[in-house]
């Protein structure tokens, strides 16, 4: 396991702590070949625009429920941050959260005379400001590129608040020149937490398990009641005592590997709380080693058997009727790198050929260092090669290529803004955000509905693709989307 050490205030980030890479075109089975330390990142000669770590860090603590986020740096660096205030409403019903309120977010809006002097008055003001105006549980504190470089020191001004308004104020150091691979902004927020929120563990609770999550359903109360526990989601929808009891839960599992890899292995350094040795359960064969992995650490292997023998009676005719009628279909997958795995694994499940994917960066290994927990190599085990694998960090340019030249049946998608392109391109596309919608058994019956649905409505995207406008250019999309990686023929 990579040694996390929460006595310092920031998080190593993720291509010196664990390889990660943003840079790579081949296919899946090399990539999980080339394994940790041989991995070499690919730089581009020329790219798009792409994520912060920043925004990341504030989609971990804006959905907390009675937090205020305090985005320390220009105004720009806090435009971003808004994104998640809809997110916030309009996932809350999947947690049975009725009243959303409104969010909470600022910025200290530092401007010239702050980048000469200092922004540490200007940042000491507004948490007093902000606890005024909010009466807040926790605030955090989110560090930008601007007053890293000035070098304010954020640490000391949030402890010297913490003492004057005696709630906790949590720095979280997540400037975006750290780090090309945007999740370390997960990292980054998830250190702040377990270094100053979750307590050491007074006592361990069997009735609760940590769940490392977004804003997905909540499938896991019902998948945790017949071992008598239920979920504690982090951090998404959660409170500040929800987060406090993070130490002494009896588990760890995880929606996203690439999202709750830093606070799986945290919470089992430090806290004793031991993350299942399993990728999240997508596809049949995973959700099996997932739900059997949970029996074992819990000490229930029975009540595992009963759990998958009763939900493959019920869901596995229903999920052969779904491979029939998707027989023959191909598919390409873009997404942030374990959930797009996941999808990748539910297209090989019901039947669905992978012919590429846009993966946004690629960890080799996870911080808990188990091999069970690559859910790319268990795609590759479980249902043979992915061939395009392409790794870019969200550039646009490379996945229109791609797409232009395989034209898959369907794009599925898990982030807004990706499926326009396969709209444009006469590809119907499919866009989930609840990332609990393809789990389980049960999931691959909801994922497989939509996918038909999908292909079967395609009258709007073809029509459209007779007047849509590309932005790129004939000469590109002629051109192999690795022309403008390190030994592709753009260099
Ligand atoms: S923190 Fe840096 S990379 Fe992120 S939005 Fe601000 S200036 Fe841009």
């Amino acid at each position: 396991m990579t040694k996390i050490n929460l006595a310092l205030p920031a998080a190593a980030i993720r291509e010196i702590r664990i390889n990660s890479i943003t840079g790579y075109q081949g296919d899946a089975e090399e990539l999980v070949k080339a394994g940790g330390c041989d991995l070499k990142d690919k730089e581009r000669s020329f790219s798009q625009c792409m994520g912060c770590t920043t925004s990341k860090a504030a989609c971990m603590t804006i959905l907390i429920q009675d937090a205020a986020v305090i985005s320390h740096g220009p105004v720009g660096c806090a435009s971003c941050l808004h994104e998640f205030s809809f997110t916030y409403r309009v996932n809350a019903p999947l947690r049975g959260v009725k009243k959303p309120t409104p969010r909470r977010i600022f910025s200290t809006n530092l401007q010239e005379k702050e980048a000469i002097y200092g922004g540490g008055l200007k940042l000491a003001q507004a948490i007093r400001e902000v606890q005024n105006r909010t009466n807040a549980k926790v605030i955090f504190v989110l560090t930008t590129c601007a007053s890293g470089i000035i070098g304010d020191d954020v640490e000391s001004v949030c402890t010297e608040a913490e003492e004057e308004l005696g709630i906790p104020v949590v720095p979280i150091f997540c400037e975006g020149f750290r780090s090309k691979v945007w999740t370390t902004g997960f990292d980054a927020a998830y250190h702040a937490i377990a270094r100053k929120l979750i307590p050491k563990p007074q006592q361990r609770r069997k009735d609760l398990i940590n769940v490392i999550n977004f804003w997905g359903s909540d499938v896991f109360s019902q998948w945790f009641a017949p071992f008598g526990a239920k979920p504690n989601y982090i951090t998404p929808y959660a409170t500040l005592d929800n987060l406090k009891q993070a130490g002494e839960a009896v588990a760890t599992v995880q929606a996203c590997s690439t999202l709750g890899s830093y606070l799986g292995a945290v919470l089992e350094q430090d806290f004793g709380v031991p993350e299942i040795p399993a990728a999240p359960p997508y596809g049949i064969a995973q959700t099996d080693r997932w739900f059997r992995a949970l029996g074992q650490i819990l000490g229930q292997e029975s009540v595992a058997e009963k759990l998958i023998a009763e939900k493959k009676k019920e869901f596995l005719p229903k999920i052969e009727a779904l491979r029939r009628k998707l027989a023959g279909k191909t598919a390409y997958v873009t997404a942030g790198a374990a959930h797009g795995h996941a999808l990748l694994a539910v297209l090989g499940e019901l039947g669905v050929t992978p012919c590429g994917a846009a993966i946004f960066h690629h960890d080799p290994v996870y911080d808990s260092g188990r091999p069970e927990n690559d859910q790319l190599a268990q795609r590759v085990a479980d249902y043979g090669n992915v061939p395009n694998y392409n790794v870019c960090n969200k550039q646009e340019f490379e996945l229109v290529n791609a797409l232009n030249r395989l034209r898959p049946d369907v794009l599925l998608a898990r982030h807004g803004g990706m499926t326009l392109w396969g709209a444009k391109l006469g590809i119907p596309a499919l866009l989930v955000g609840d990332e609990h919608y393809a789990m389980g058994y049960e999931g691959l019956v909801n994922y497989g509905e939509r996918l038909v649905e999908v292909m079967e409505n395609d009258e709007f995207v073809k029509d459209l693709a007779k007047h849509a406008v590309m932005p790129y250019t004939k000469w590109w999309l002629a051109q192999p989307p690795s022309y403008f990686l390190r030994g592709g023929t753009g260099q």
